[in-house]
C-alpha cells in the first residue's frame, strides 16, 4: 500500500511500526460551533482511510482530538454567557450527532485538550529543561532556531519562512517565528495553575502532548486538513521531536479543501454550510459519495448541483443492490450452479481492482468507478433465472467494498404490507412453538403502531385503526 507523505513529498510504501497495527492521529474540530461540510470532508476522508486500513486487516488505533480551549472558544462562551466547559460539552455532543449521521466511525479515543492540562504542563516544562523553550512574563515560547530542522514539513528553511511571515514585532520573542506553547492568563479567561503562573496551553502543544500520551513517541500516520500543514503541524513536529529526540510521525497526510466559488469554505469567510443543514436534505451516502468522488489531495468545489448529481449516482448503485435483494426473495432456484460459481468467482477481479486503486494512496475516485463497473456486470448477468446463492454472493461483494468507503450499507425500506405480513408469520410460528410471550409481544408492538390483528377462520387479518 502506498501513501503520499507530505513530509517527503513522495508516494511511499506504507510500513507500520508494529506489523499489522496502525497508530493514527487526526486533528479534530475546535468545538465552538457546528462543523461545516469542509471540515466534514476532512473527517470523512480520514474515516475512510481508517476504514480501508481496517478492511486490509490492520488494527487501527484512531485518535481525533477536540480543541476545547482557545480564543474562539473563549469569545463564543463569553458571548453566550456560558462557561468554556459548557460550550465544549454542547458542541462535542453536536459533533457526535453529525459525525454519526455521516457514518464516521467513532474514534478509539477523542481526547479533550482540557483533560490533559497536567501532561501539557509537564511537556512544556520538559521543553524548557531541554533548552527548546523560554518563559517571558508567564508566557512560554518555543525557540524555533533551536530546532535545526524547523520547516521540514513546509519544505522551507527558517530564513525563508521568516522572510515570508508577516512581520510581527513582539519584543518579547527571541525570533518572530517563535510560537507560544503556554499563554499567561488575560482578564476573564479560564486558567490553570502552572510553574509560570496562571495560564492555558497553546494550540499546537495539545496535539503533541495527547498524541504522545495516547499513542507513544512515534506514530504511523498524522493527518489533518491542508491548512494545518503550516504552522500547526510544523510546530507539532518541532515540539515533539525536541522532547523525545525521535521522529514524531512517519507519514503525514493532508486533505485538500472544500471550496465555495474557489475560496476555502470557512467560518471566517461566512461561505459555509453546516453538516447539520446539509444532512436535513441529503443522507450520508450522497455526501460521502461527493467527498470521495475526487481524490483527497484535490480540492473540490461545493455546490448543491454536485450534491444532487452525487445523490443520483449513488442511487444507481443502490438500484443494483435493491434489485439483487428483491431477486433473493423472488428467484425459484436456491443453490448455485457450476457456471454461476465461475461467474461469481470472476467478480473477484473487481475486488482486486478496487484494492489496487485504494492501495494507491487511497484513490477513492477510481475505486468508485470500479463499483460502477461491478454493478454494470451484475445488472447484465444476474436476473430472475439466477440462483438465490449467486444473488447473495453478488450483493455481499458490493456491500463489502462499499463498507470500506462508508457507503452502500442502507437497506431498502420494506413496504408496510410486507413488513406486517412478516411479523404475522413470525407470530404464528411463535404460537406453534408455544412461545406465547413472543407472540403477545409482536401483537402488542403492532397495537402500539395502531395495527390490530384479528384471528379469523381464513387466517390472521390486520387492520389499521386511528
Ligand atoms: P477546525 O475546527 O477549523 O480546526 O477544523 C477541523 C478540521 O477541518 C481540520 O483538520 C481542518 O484542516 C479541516 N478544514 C477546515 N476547513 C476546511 C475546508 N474548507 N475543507 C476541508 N477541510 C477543512
Ligand atoms: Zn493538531
Amino acid at each position: 500500500m502506498k501513501i503520499y507523505n507530505t513530509l517527503t513529498r513522495k508516494k511511499e510504501e506504507f510500513v507500520p511500526i508494529v506489523p499489522g497495527e496502525v497508530k493514527m492521529y487526526v486533528c479534530g474540530p475546535t468545538v465552538y460551533n457546528f462543523f461545516h461540510i469542509g471540515n466534514g470532508r476532512t473527517f470523512i476522508i480520514f474515516d475512510t482511510v481508517r476504514r480501508y486500513l481496517e478492511y486490509r486487516g490492520y488494527k487501527v488505533k484512531f485518535i481525533q482530538n477536540f480543541t476545547d480551549i482557545d480564543d474562539k472558544m473563549i469569545n463564543k462562551a463569553n458571548s453566550e454567557g456560558i462557561t468554556v466547559k459548557e460550550l465544549g460539552d454542547k458542541y462535542i455532543k453536536e459533533y457526535y450527532q453529525d459525525a454519526d449521521a455521516l457514518q464516521i466511525e467513532r474514534a478509539t479515543v477523542n481526547p479533550r485538550a482540557t483533560e490533559y492540562i497536567g501532561d501539557i504542563i509537564k511537556f512544556v516544562d520538559d521543553l524548557i529543561k531541554a533548552g527548546f523553550a523560554y518563559e517571558v512574563d508567564g508566557d512560554v515560547y518555543f525557540s524555533t532556531k533551536k530546532f535545526k530542522t524547523y520547516g521540514k514539513l513546509a519544505g522551507q528553511n527558517l530564513e525563508d519562512l521568516q522572510a515570508g511571515a508577516r512581520i510581527n514585532i513582539d519584543e518579547r520573542k527571541n525570533d518572530p517565528m517563535d510560537f507560544a506553547v503556554w499563554k499567561a492568563q488575560k482578564p476573564g479567561e479560564p486558567a490553570w495553575e502552572s510553574p509560570w503562573g496562571l495560564g492555558r496551553p497553546g494550540w499546537h502543544i495539545e496535539c503533541s502532548c495527547m498524541a504522545k500520551k495516547i499513542l507513544g513517541d512515534t506514530i504511523d500516520i498524522h493527518a489533518g486538513g491542508m491548512d494545518l500543514k503550516f504552522p500547526h503541524h510544523e510546530n507539532e513536529i518541532a515540539q515533539s521531536e525536541a522532547v523525545t529526540g525521535k521522529p514524531f510521525a512517519n507519514y503525514w497526510m493532508h486533505a485538500a479543501f472544500v471550496n465555495v466559488d474557489n475560496k476555502k469554505m470557512s467560518k471566517s469567510l461566512n461561505n459555509f454550510f453546516t453538516a447539520r443543514e446539509i444532512l436535513e436534505e441529503y443522507d450520508s451516502d450522497a455526501i460521502r459519495f461527493l467527498m470521495l468522488s475526487g481524490h483527497y489531495r484535490i480540492q473540490i468545489n461545493f455546490t448543491k448541483e454536485l450534491l444532487d448529481s452525487a445523490k443520483a449516482s449513488i442511487e444507481r448503485l443502490y438500484n443494483c443492490i435493491n434489485n439483487l435483494e428483491n431477486l433473493i426473495s423472488e428467484v425459484k432456484i436456491k443453490d448455485i450452479s457450476e457456471d454461476e460459481k465461475l461467474y461469481l468467482k470472476s467478480l473477484d477481479k473487481y475486488r482486486d481492482k478496487f484494492i489496487e486503486k485504494m492501495d494507491d494512496d487511497f484513490n477513492t475516485a477510481d475505486a468508485i468507478s470500479v463499483l460502477f463497473d461491478l454493478s454494470k456486470d451484475i445488472n447484465n448477468n444476474i436476473n430472475i433465472d439466477s440462483s438465490k446463492e449467486l444473488c447473495e454472493g453478488a450483493v455481499e461483494l458490493i456491500r463489502e467494498l462499499g463498507m470500506s468507503l462508508g457507503i452502500l450499507q442502507k437497506h431498502q425500506e420494506k413496504n408496510l404490507e410486507t413488513e406486517i405480513q412478516e411479523l404475522i408469520d413470525k407470530r404464528q410460528q411463535a404460537r406453534k412453538d408455544r412461545d406465547f410471550a413472543l407472540a403477545d409481544k409482536i401483537r402488542d408492538d403492532l397495537k402500539a403502531r395502531n395495527i390490530i390483528l384479528e384471528d379469523t377462520p381464513q387466517g390472521v387479518r390486520w387492520k389499521k385503526v386511528d
